[in-house]
């Protein structure tokens, strides 16, 4: 870090600011969480595709952007796995993960009680396609890959940082594919307009 010429923080310092950016990010998470989940469990769920393949990317997400990250923040474990402090790569982490908290919050209010943290169509399902979901048609999505990323950045640890992108994208790609069957299955025509518009995660890209 001296090269850098940051010297007024110590790299104790700075692991100690990226490991409380993370945990402000987790409670702020779960707080955007919180409402919607009360909502849309009062929906019943008409049909669901929860797999057991879905269930164990659910858990390797869970494991890469939460328990792995959460054991090298609160316990001495992993520490053999940090990396030299870079003070630039924690503050690009710290901003990306706020625009994730950002992202998370809009993808919320849009998705509302249509929401589920697995592959489920609630009763009277709609389909939703306007505000940030016009931009792309897995936001939620993309917050989640930009959470992975900015963790990557912001945890100076090889192992707790990247098993994000690891956790997160093991469940991406084992369930966009199935996620957009069942929604064509469901909304058909509609759907394929809808894809047929929209890009996955970034807007005109990907
Ligand atoms: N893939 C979306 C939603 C993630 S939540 C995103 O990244 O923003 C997962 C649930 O959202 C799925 O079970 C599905 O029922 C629902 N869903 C996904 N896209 C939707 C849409 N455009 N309109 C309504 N519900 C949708």
């Amino acid at each position: 870090m001296s090269d850098i010429g940051w010297k007024f923080m110590s790299d104790g310092d700075w692991i100690l600011l990226s490991k409380v950016v993370w945990c402000i990010f987790i409670v702020g998470w779960g707080i955007i969480r919180y409402r919607p989940n009360r909502q849309a469990r009062k929906v019943k769920i008409g049909k669901t595709s929860r797999t057991l393949k879905e269930r164990f990317s659910m858990a390797i997400s869970f494991s890469g952007l939460g328990i792995v990250p959460a054991i090298w923040v609160f316990s001495g474990y992993f520490e053999q796995f940090n990396y030299s402090v870079n003070p630039v790569l924690i503050l690009i982490g710290a901003v990306l993960i706020l625009v994730a908290l950002r992202l998370f919050r809009i993808t919320h209010k849009a998705l509302g009680a249509m929401w589920s943290h697995s592959l489920d169509l609630r009763e009277d399902h709609k389909l939703v396609t306007k505000g940030i979901y016009e931009k792309v048609r897995h936001p939620m999505y993309s917050a989640f890959w930009l959470w992975a990323l900015a963790q990557a950045f912001l945890l100076p640890n090889l192992l707790a940082g990247f098993a994000g992108l690891v956790g997160f994208g093991t469940l991406y790609f084992l369930r966009v594919g199935q996620e957009e069957t069942m929604m064509e299955d469901e909304f058909g025509e509609q759907y394929r307009d809808y894809s047929a518009r929209t890009k996955r995660i970034i807007p005109g890209i990907y």
